[in-house]
C-alpha cells in the first residue's frame, strides 16, 4: 500500500493541497452563484424592459395607423394609383408591426408571470387545445395520433398548455405531405433513468427542418419562410415555449429530418417544483 510508505513530509503537503482545493472549490461556487443571480437580475430587467418598451410602442404606432386609415378615407380618391398603393402598404405594415409587438408583450409577460405550479392532469388539458385546433384538423385531413395517456405532472397548467398548442399549431401546419399525422406522447421511464425529468414530445411527418437551423427556430421572430407561407406567423412561438420551459427548469429542443418531419421534445422535472 503506497499511502503506508508516504512520509509524513508528503501527508502533510498532501493535507494542505486539499485545504487549497477545498477553499477554491468554496470559491467557484459563491462565484457561480453570483454570476446566476446577477443573470436571472438581468432577465428579469430585460423583460421588464422589452413589457415597457413594446407597451409604449403601441400608442404611437396606432395613432399612425387610425390617420393613415383617415387619409385614405377621405383624400385617397385624391391620390394616383401608386400613392394609393403606398398608402395600402403602411397600413398592412402598421398592422404587421401590431402583430409583432403584441407576441413581444406576450413573450415579456410569459417571463414576469409568477408559476403556479400544481398537479395537472395533462390529458384534459390536451383536449382543450386539440378541440380549439379541431377547424384546423379537419381542413388539413391530420390524423392526430395519442400512443397513450399522458401523466400527471407538476407543471403550471395554463403555461403548458401554451407550449402544446405553439407545437402542434406548427406540427398542423408545417406539413406538405398528402397523409398527415402528428403524434403526441411521452418517453419511458427507463430512457429518463437518473434525469429526474419527464419528457414529452409532438412529432409529425412534415417539411422538416435542417440542421443548421434547428437552434435558430427558437429566436424571436426567426422564421425559415415568407411571410405568406404556411400560413403566416410571428416566428415568437417556439421562443416563449423555450421561455416556458427554462421557467420550469425543463428544455426544449428539436430533432428533425429535412423533408421527412419533426419531433419536439420538452422535458420538465418529475417532482414537485
Ligand atoms: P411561427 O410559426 O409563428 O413562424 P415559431 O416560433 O412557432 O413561429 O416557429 C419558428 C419557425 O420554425 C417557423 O417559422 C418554421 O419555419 C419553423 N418550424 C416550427 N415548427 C416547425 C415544424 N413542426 N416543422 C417544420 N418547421 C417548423
Amino acid at each position: 500500500d503506497t499511502a503506508l510508505a508516504w512520509k509524513p513530509v508528503e501527508i502533510d503537503a498532501a493535507r494542505r493541497l486539499r485545504v487549497v482545493v477545498i477553499e477554491f472549490m468554496a470559491r467557484l461556487a459563491e462565484k457561480l452563484a453570483h454570476a446566476n443571480e446577477s443573470l436571472a437580475k438581468s432577465n428579469e430587467a430585460l423583460d421588464a424592459f422589452a413589457y415597457i418598451a413594446s407597451h409604449d410602442l403601441k400608442e404611437p404606432l396606432r395613432g399612425i395607423h387610425n390617420m393613415s386609415r383617415f387619409l385614405k378615407e377621405d383624400y385617397g380618391h385624391l391620390l394616383p394609383q401608386d400613392g394609393q398603393e403606398n398608402l395600402d402598404t403602411v397600413l398592412k405594415l402598421t398592422k404587421r408591426m401590431e402583430t409583432l409587438i403584441d407576441s413581444l408583450l406576450h413573450y415579456s409577460r410569459v417571463g414576469q408571470l409568477e408559476l403556479f405550479v400544481e398537479e395537472v392532469e395533462l390529458n384534459s388539458a390536451l383536449e382543450e387545445v386539440i378541440e380549439a385546433l379541431n377547424l384546423r384538423i379537419a381542413e388539413t385531413g391530420t390524423q392526430m395520433r395519442i400512443p397513450r395517456q399522458l401523466p400527471r405532472t407538476f407543471c403550471d397548467r395554463v403555461q403548458i398548455t401554451e407550449v402544446f398548442q405553439n407545437l402542434i399549431t406548427n406540427a398542423l401546419k408545417y406539413n406538405d405531405k398528402s397523409d398527415k399525422w402528428v403524434e403526441i406522447g411521452y418517453l419511458d421511464a427507463a430512457s429518463e433513468a437518473g434525469t429526474a425529468l419527464r419528457t414529452f414530445y409532438v412529432q409529425d411527418n412534415g417539411i422538416g427542418i435542417e440542421a443548421e437551423q434547428q437552434e435558430a427556430v427558437f429566436r424571436i421572430f426567426n422564421r425559415l419562410h415568407g411571410r405568406e407561407e404556411y400560413g403566416g406567423g410571428t416566428g415568437a412561438g417556439l421562443t416563449i415555449a423555450r421561455k416556458i420551459a427554462e421557467r420550469h427548469d425543463g428544455r426544449i429542443w428539436v430533432e428533425s429530418v429535412l423533408g421527412a418531419g419533426s419531433t419536439f421534445y420538452f422535458s420538465l422535472p418529475q417532482g414537485q417544483a
